[in-house]
């Protein structure tokens, strides 16, 4: 695929050229039940997109750097290939397509402009969070347990990033229980900055396969899945860094993309309450890096080289999310 190259290097990488530039114009704003939405002119205006195109549902912006694609009446996104789902979807009103404010405020902007998320490029320090382990074996198949794999999948990462002049700090190094609140403590006891990455597998059903990414839900947005909530509307300690959270998913979740190759399925990056996102004072995501329960994918995921081409992604990624959101020393002020 002639634009997975430059799309991942990208997505996080582009920002300085246009969108440094984006101009601060006046923005189309409607109501939507009771929520913002801004029309996609404004953001091809904004973000200095060269082309708005639109063919049935599909609205297209473009321009050397990123390729958009907006579904309306849908909330899946794609940027260069790389599937987002957006908190509200797209509306159509007067026959011009409509982002929510959220969408774009919180998931559009910290990935176009990582650049500007204040404080997050100064880190040095990596928590690795296998997921599940003792007692509880998390899903399985005949070849192993989640907690195995996820186990594997991190010590495999932390060789890599140490290489890579990391500091490194795992949630568990053996099969041990952890409860969900013990490896939230294990991350918030780093005082220097750091990024927090979960790592598990998913189950359900022999036909679902593909690999997602979780960010936490920032106030107003549910859980994937799962209706709006009153509790949904409450600030966690996670969604000071809802931006740097987007950035970091992004990251991960294009680079796991293209190590594991064009095969793989790509469910997108989503929002969720988890325990452990919701409580973490670092930027945090959760990767699930296939099923165990699809046929072909468990025999992919117990293979070393599957596993090495995860934990390969995972790796490269933090480093190109720490490059993309470390300000440049030439770049102008925020608009
Ligand atoms: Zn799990």
């Amino acid at each position: 695929m002639l634009r997975w190259v430059p799309v991942l290097a990208l997505l996080l990488g582009m920002v300085a050229g246009p969108a440094a530039a984006a101009s601060a114009s006046a923005w189309d704003i409607k109501k939507v039940n009771g929520d913002d939405y801004v029309s996609a002119d404004n953001i091809k205006q904004f973000y200095h997109f060269a082309s708005l195109t639109r063919s049935g549902s599909t609205v297209t912006l473009e321009n050397a750097t990123v390729l958009m694609k907006l579904n309306v009446g849908s909330t899946d996104c794609s940027m260069n290939n790389v599937k987002f789902v957006f908190s509200k979807s797209v509306e159509e009103i007067d026959s011009k397509a409509y982002v929510s404010r959220t969408d774009l405020a919180k998931l559009i902007d910290p990935v176009l402009r990582p650049r500007f998320i204040k404080n997050a490029g100064s880190f040095n320090t990596v928590v690795l969070d296998p997921g599940h382990g003792g007692k509880d074996p998390g899903a399985t198949n005949p070849y192993g347990t989640e907690a195995e794999y996820n186990l594997k999948i991190a010590t495999l990462v932390k060789a890599k990033l140490v290489t890579m002049g990391y500091k490194v700090i795992m949630t568990r190094d053996s099969d041990r229980f952890l409860s969900l609140q013990e490896r939230v403590n294990v991350a918030n006891a780093v005082t220097e900055n750091a990024i927090f990455i979960a790592i598990h597998f998913n189950s359900g059903g022999t036909g679902a396969r593909g690999i997602e990414t979780f960010t936490l839900s920032p106030p107003g947005v549910a859980h994937y899945g799962r209706g709006l909530v009153e509790a949904d509307k409450i600030e966690r300690a996670g969604n000071e860094h809802d931006s740097a959270n987007m950035a970091l998913a992004t990251s991960a979740h294009g680079s796991v993309l293209r190590a594991l190759g064009t095969n793989t399925l790509d469910r997108g990056i989503k929002r969720a309450r988890y325990t452990v996102l919701s409580g973490i004072t670092h930027p945090a995501i959760l990767l699930e890096g296939g099923f165990l329960s699809h046929p072909y994918e468990a025999r992919l995921i117990h293979n070393e080289k599957y596993q090495a081409a995860l934990a390969g992604g995972i790796a490269a990624a933090v480093t190109r999310y720490r490059k993309a959101v470390t300000p440049q020393p030439e770049a102008p002020a925020k608009p």
